[in-house]
């Protein structure tokens, strides 16, 4: 028996301002509006792109009634009532691409392969293994089959005229199979959303600098344009920036100039956040919020306003590399996806039996990094990965989940379930 824990109070930092991650994440997706423009592009570079209208079916698919089936083809009014069904066989096949198909009279049946059209009148088909041939002809066991199986009638898959996908589809192999289906060789889509992408800190060092000391390694630049490149937009890298008002002016005028979106790490926190603060409140309506989260507390949000009449999005994320990726994958990656167009669908959530008890206190909202694997006797299971710090990136690395506590939730005791975010569905 594991040894029951006091629950935990409310967090003695929680201010009453501090906002709630669903409230923030409602704030931010009802500002938005997606991007407008679109371009035509061949299927074949149209992977992971978001629909701008919807396709339409030019034809019916399949184009004819077929056999789903390699057997026999015949008319299911001709299965008997009782006892064994004897049909006399035909001497051709029908394969599937034939042109024509020959005439079947009442009482006969006709070797048909799968995807050939059914001839004129016949509805049914029995499966190969399903009968005996012989000199007699075909011989069907009483109860194999019912009139009607193994056919695919015309337009199954769909109907002429009827929506095939709907605008804001992001396509994936089995949508671009479907447009192909339909003979369709081009795609209305949105533009590409342009992310400009920088990271602020005197601190930081690009990869191939030497390490000053006292500096560390720009990672969130590297992360984050990962997460961008999976979710298919488009990324303006615009470096490192230091802390300092006139270099960090200069590149929010040209992310502004030439992106829709611009996406910073660090510089939001309490110790950098009063100059950023009036630089972007200079610029539109940013808002800096408080999350009641962790990790990820500071959030930035708004648009801006940039040269020539321009505005873009800010998402301005903390910068401490695990809070980074989280409030992206909480905050961000689906406003994004808004932006983009695309219907926008929540994170897949799976639920797995915490293996450990894990410690939280009611109003706020966690995410710790777990790895997710098959429990014993079925469903899942998942165990922390060691140390949670909001900068160690190391536990997110060796991860495949992460574990959502919502706001409201008390400490979670072993064996309870828990929600969990695979990676690996993180597009
Ligand atoms: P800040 O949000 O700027 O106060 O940064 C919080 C912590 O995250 C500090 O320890 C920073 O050095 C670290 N940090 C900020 N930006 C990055 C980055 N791009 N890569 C790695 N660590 C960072
Ligand atoms: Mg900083």
């Amino acid at each position: 028996m594991p040894v029951p824990m006091p629950e935990l109070g409310p967090s003695p930092l929680a201010a009453g301002h501090e906002l709630p991650v669903d409230e923030a994440r409602r704030r931010v997706l009802a500002t938005l509006r997606p991007i407008t423009d679109q371009q035509t592009v061949p299927l074949t570079q149209a992977l992971g792109r978001v629909l701008a209208e919807p396709v339409v079916s030019p034809i019916d698919v399949p184009a004819h009634d077929n056999s789903a089936m390699d057997g026999y083809a015949f008319r299911g009014a001709d299965l008997a009532a009782s006892g064994e069904t004897r049909l006399t066989a035909l001497a051709e096949t029908v394969f599937a691409g034939a042109p024509t198909s020959p005439a079947v009279p009442p009482g006969h049946a006709v070797r048909i392969m799968t995807g050939a059209v059914m001839p004129e009148g016949l509805d049914t088909v029995v499966p190969i293994e399903l009968c005996r041939v012989d000199a007699d002809g075909v011989h069907i066991a009483p109860g194999v089959l019912r009139p009607g199986e193994n056919r695919r009638p015309q337009g199954e898959d769909l109907a002429q005229g009827k929506p095939a996908l709907a605008a804001g589809t992001v396509l994936g192999p089995a949508e671009l199979g479907l447009v192909a289906s339909l003979g369709i060789e081009t795609v209305p889509l949105r533009r590409r959303l342009r992310v400009a992408l920088f990271s602020t800190g005197n601190e930081l060092r690009t990869l191939g600098q030497p390490l000053d000391p006292g500096c560390i390694y720009d990672s969130n630049r590297y992360s984050l344009m990962a997460a961008l490149q999976r979710l298919g937009v488009e990324v303006l890298d615009l470096g490192l920036v230091p802390d300092d008002p006139a270099a960090l002016n200069a590149t929010l005028d040209r992310a502004i100039a030439e992106a829709d979106v611009v996406l910073t790490s660090g510089g939001v926190s309490m110790g950098d956040a009063d100059y950023t603060r009036d630089l972007l409140a200079a610029r539109g309506q940013v808002d800096f919020w408080k999350v009641a989260m962790r990790p990820g507390r500071p959030f930035a949000f708004g648009p801006l306003d940039g040269p020539g009449g321009r505005r873009a999005w800010l998402f301005a994320l903390p910068g401490n590399p695990v809070a980074a990726l989280v409030t992206y994958y909480v905050f961000a990656r689906e406003a994004l996806l808004v932006l983009a167009g695309a219907t926008a669908r929540a994170l897949p959530a799976l639920r797995a039996r915490s293996v450990a008890a894990i410690r939280k206190r009611p109003g706020r909202s966690e995410f710790q990094r777990g790895i997710v694997e098959p429990a014993e006797g079925g469903g899942w299971q998942v165990r922390l990965t060691g140390a949670q710090g909001a900068g160690i990136l190391r536990s997110m690395a060796e991860a495949n989940a992460l574990v959502c506590l919502r706001h409201d939730q008390g400490s979670v005791a072993a064996g309870d379930e828990v929600e969990v975010w695979l990676f690996d569905g993180l597009r």
